[in-house]
């Protein structure tokens, strides 16, 4: 078995493999852990060996990892899950970061329930794949949603986030993640605080990372397939 630093070092070096197999400077992927429905231990095995940045997917159990690990006030904590509105408030309070922003009024609640003067950044997320059933915005309203964000004092703009169809080929899923790819950077050229594109998991980061992405979220490959 190898433990959560092994597995940690071994899921940074293959995402610094593929940054210099596209070409990019190095160091130009962030590495999320996605630490939802593991323990607290494993989050400080983590943090032991160095790593810095968790994600998590349900408001409660993420409120409640936080809490518990207020002393390493150095972690930054991001929200990466379906957000309903009554649940904003948690996440307004207690994360760095939501990556799963996809309506006006979930930012303006957030907005209205953050800190003043410690903005909360965000990811609008995409549903790039139009799927149904998927969360998100569709890429024609991303601009409507990010002229929001920005206007919103106590939120900052950071980028867009992803979550392609698990049921695509190898080709088609490498033409999704170069269609985020063209959305943030087209994106980019209004918004000049957004520096952050977030795709690709524990399956296709090496794909997401050659596709441009800025910051992989990997939950199984760190910590072991959850039950
Ligand atoms: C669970 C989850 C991940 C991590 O998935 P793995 O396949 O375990 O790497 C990434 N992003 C989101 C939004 C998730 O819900």
């Amino acid at each position: 078995m190898e433990t959560i630093a092994e597995r940690l070092k071994s899921a940074l070096e293959s995402l610094e493999q593929a940054n210099q197999k596209a070409n990019r400077a190095p160091n130009s992927v962030q590495l999320l852990a996605v630490s939802k429905t593991k323990p607290v231990s494993d989050i400080v095995q983590a943090y032991e060996a160095g790593h810095r940045l968790f994600g998590e997917n349900y408001v409660q159990e993420g409120v409640e990892k936080i809490q518990a690990l207020q002393e390493l006030s150095d972690i930054q904590w991001h929200f990466i899950g379906p957000l309903q509105s009554n649940k904003t408030k948690m996440v307004a309070e207690n994360f760095d970061w939501v990556q799963s922003v996809e309506r006006a009024k979930i930012a303006q609640r957030l907005n209205d329930q953050r800190t003043p003067h410690k903005r909360l950044n965000v990811l609008i997320q995409v549903n790039i794949n139009a799927e149904e059933s998927k969360a998100g915005v569709l890429p024609e309203d991303v601009d409507d949603l990010a002229n929001l964000v920005k206007s919103l004092p106590n939120l900052k703009l950071r980028g867009l986030m992803a979550i392609p169809n698990a049921a695509q080929n190898e080709e088609q899923l490498m033409q999704t993640f170069l269609q985020m790819k063209a959305l943030y950077t087209q994106l980019r050229q209004n918004y000049s605080s957004i520096d952050t594109l977030s795709m690709g998991m524990s399956n296709d980061m090496q794909q997401a990372v050659l596709a441009g992405s800025t910051m992989v979220r990997v939950g199984t490959a760190i910590f072991g397939a959850r039950t």
